[in-house]
């Protein structure tokens, strides 16, 4: 499979274009771009092809209708190139939100040896946002009598069962905040926070690091602002899970087949 590497200009040897259209926030991929007035952002490259993200003008729309929101357009592309579509979102979309300074109001212009955007007034540099968030899968117990903690959170359109996760605070570390969110969520304790895995989540800017955590203490008290229901389930009594785009998933594929 292609790998792509992220880049601030092409590199020497270019064999092919991909043009990702970003209208609105979905996607439509060409080999050309569809106007060479809109602007560009360039991305990286997926091998020796250049990726390019085009800045689709409000009202515009090259794909006729038949552009894919990212999420669905997860499993129709590899994950290299929904990687790839994803990245072109988002700084599509901070170009589009970071074009007067947020100190002085001045147009501010991108720079040529990094990824962003200057203020030619004040100085003030922008950079692409990211949002660390945290996704913790806890378990309960030992060997086949382990349980691990699943929420229906209520902002989920299907009815299944998920690891938590939140937001990092400023000023906070990743153990930190998912001591502080499983605690918010659901009430309990946990203890022997360890790194899993992350996963870039561009709905709309996150960056999803995945950890694994034991119960300490505490029952499950659930934050009805946040969760509709949790419970301890074991391997052989699950519920519905998530699809396999989320890393939540193979946090919990991880624990049902072991390592
Ligand atoms: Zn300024």
């Amino acid at each position: 499979m292609a790998s792509f590497n992220p880049a601030l200009v092409p590199a020497d040897h270019v064999s092919a274009h991909r043009y990702i259209h970003v209208v609105g926030s979905s996607v439509f991929v060409d080999d050309r771009p569809a106007d060479d007035g809109w602007p560009v952002h360039f991305l990286g490259m997926l091998d020796d092809e250049a990726c390019w993200g085009v800045d689709v003008p409000l009202g515009e729309d090259p794909s006729y209708g038949a552009s894919t929101d990212l999420y669905s357009y997860y499993g129709r592309a590899t994950e290299p190139e929904w990687v790839v579509a994803g990245r072109a979102v988002q700084l599509v979309e901070w170009g589009r939100t970071h074009r007067f300074c947020g100190r002085c109001g001045t147009p501010t212009e991108s720079q040529q040896h990094e990824r962003a955007m200057k203020c030619p007034s004040c100085g003030l540099l922008a950079f692409p946002r990211l949002a660390p968030a945290m996704i913790t899968l806890v378990t309960r117990g030992e060997g086949d009598e382990q349980e691990a903690l699943l929420a229906r959170g209520v902002q989920f359109r299907i009815p299944m069962y998920s690891t938590l996760a939140g937001f990092v605070e400023p000023g906070e570390s990743l153990e930190g905040a998912v001591i502080r969110e499983v605690k918010e969520e659901v009430g309990i304790n946990v203890r022997n926070v360890r790194y899993f895995g992350s996963q870039p989540w561009p709905f709309p800017h996150s960056l999803m690091v995945g950890f694994i955590a034991e119960w300490e203490s505490g029952d499950i008290v659930c934050d009805p602002t946040e969760i509709v229901d949790a419970q301890w389930f074991r391997r052989d009594d699950l519920p519905p899970i998530p699809p396999p785009i989320s890393i939540s998933r193979r946090l919990i594929d991880h624990w049902l087949h072991g390592h």
